[in-house]
């Protein structure tokens, strides 16, 4: 199959869609694969790399396009890529097409085969085209909510593990999913006193289990999290109810109890985050300051770390794309209903139910 891969021209992305070694993997599949020149520079592999690993290079979007029959991309396509859709194109990429009507609608008029990697589900429920992201959130955030203590950066000035004779800083995860697991790894590998919450007393077991003694889970209530949150210096919000709205479990009078220059990271920012004060914030101006406290809410936190945003990311896409490409989407679908699972959109139809239903298409 001609697989092709352009540069994403959206604000500030800088993942690419296939790296030099996914270009190699394609290759020795015996796919013929065209990158656009400088796709990946923005993740730090040069034209160089992916030329060695066997890619032909194009000097436009266009062509690349043209050319191909399965585009592997990271983020949706933009109003001026609709343009280079083409009839049984398979597009193999994130989608988010019930909040996207005029995406939808290129799509299904041009019949392209639309691959969404935030649909493909896995036979045990989970989704692992979007876990690795949720890991770089989480682990980010703790990155994030250190720098942000930082005097200089409006915080409290304290340090994560404290030194010897000085209290540790407290940091409490509201939420023990993916993204929460992820942050107390790295909070607890930091040095901090960390306390996560959950709704879910097997999460909470299993957390208990992996980290010991190390953390204190808490069955998360207004009353526990009140308690913590007041002796925090660092709150990561990371609650997940899958398809509604992030439930607002921290509430702006907790804010008053914490001390100034605390910092919140509510990751769950893209499903409108779990603080009553939280509002979207990007990377060129991260943060804001309520009551006192440095509240920082970057949808797209990976977008930080393409580099390793990408590798992550196209580690979970690779081996689907190769299944897509190797036996073509219709057979690839036959035989593995994970694949079948990931199809919003086909020969002009919509084919996700959560999407039809969100446009109210039959
Ligand atoms: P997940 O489903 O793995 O975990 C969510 C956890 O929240 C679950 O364990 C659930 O039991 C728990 N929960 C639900 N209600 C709760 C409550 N009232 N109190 C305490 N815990 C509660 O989800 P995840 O992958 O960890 O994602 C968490 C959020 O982070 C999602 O909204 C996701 O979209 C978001 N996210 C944001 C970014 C970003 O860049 N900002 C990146 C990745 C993920």
């Amino acid at each position: 199959m001609r697989v092709g891969c352009v540069k994403e021209i959206k604000n500030n992305e800088y993942r690419v869609g296939l790296t030099p070694d996914n270009v190699v993997s394609y290759v020795n599949a015996g796919h013929e694969v065209y990158i656009e020149k400088d796709a990946g520079i923005g993740s730090g592999f040069t034209t160089d790399e992916y030329v060695k690993a066997g890619a032909v290079i194009l000097d436009s979007a266009k062509e690349v396009w043209d050319r191909s029959e399965m585009m592997v991309k990271v983020k949706e396509p933009l109003k001026e890529e609709y343009q280079y859709f083409h009839e049984g194109l398979i597009l193999y990429t994130y989608l988010h097409l019930a909040a996207d009507r005029p995406l939808t609608d290129a799509l299904l008029a041009s019949k392209v085969k639309g691959v969404a990697y935030e649909t493909l589900i896995e036979r045990n429920g989970s989704l692992p085209l979007l876990a690795p992201m949720s890991q770089i959130a989480g682990r980010l955030s703790i990155q994030e909510g250190a720098k942000y203590l930082e005097k200089p950066f409006g915080g409290s000035g304290v340090l994560l593990s404290g030194v010897p004779g000085t209290p540790k800083a407290n940091v409490v995860i509201l939420g023990g999913g993916n993204v929460g697991t992820n942050a107390c790894k790295i909070a607890v590998g930091m040095g901090a006193n960390v306390t996560i919450t959950d709704i879910s007393l097997n999460r909470l077991a299993y957390l208990d289990d992996i980290f010991g003694s190390r953390i204190q889970t808490l069955y998360s209530t207004d009353a526990a999290i009140a308690n913590a949150v007041a002796n925090a210096d660092l709150v990561i919000g990371s609650v997940l109810i899958p398809g509604k709205a992030a439930p607002k479990i921290m509430k702006r009078e907790y804010l008053k109890n914490m001390r100034p220059g605390s910092v919140i990271v509510d990751v769950a920012v893209d499903q409108g985050g779990c603080c009553e004060t939280t509002k979207v914030t990007y990377h060129d101006d991260p943060t804001f300051v309520v009551d006192g406290v440095v509240h920082y809410c970057v949808g797209n936190m990976p977008g930080a770390v393409p580099r390793t945003s990408t590798i992550a990311l196209t580690n979970a896409t690779l081996k689907y794309g190769l299944e897509i490409a190797g036996k073509g989407l219709e057979t690839a679908c036959k035989e593995n209903n994970v694949v079948y699972s990931a199809i919003n959109t086909y020969n002009g139809f919509s084919t996700c139910k959560n999407v039809s239903l969100s446009f109210n298409m039959e």
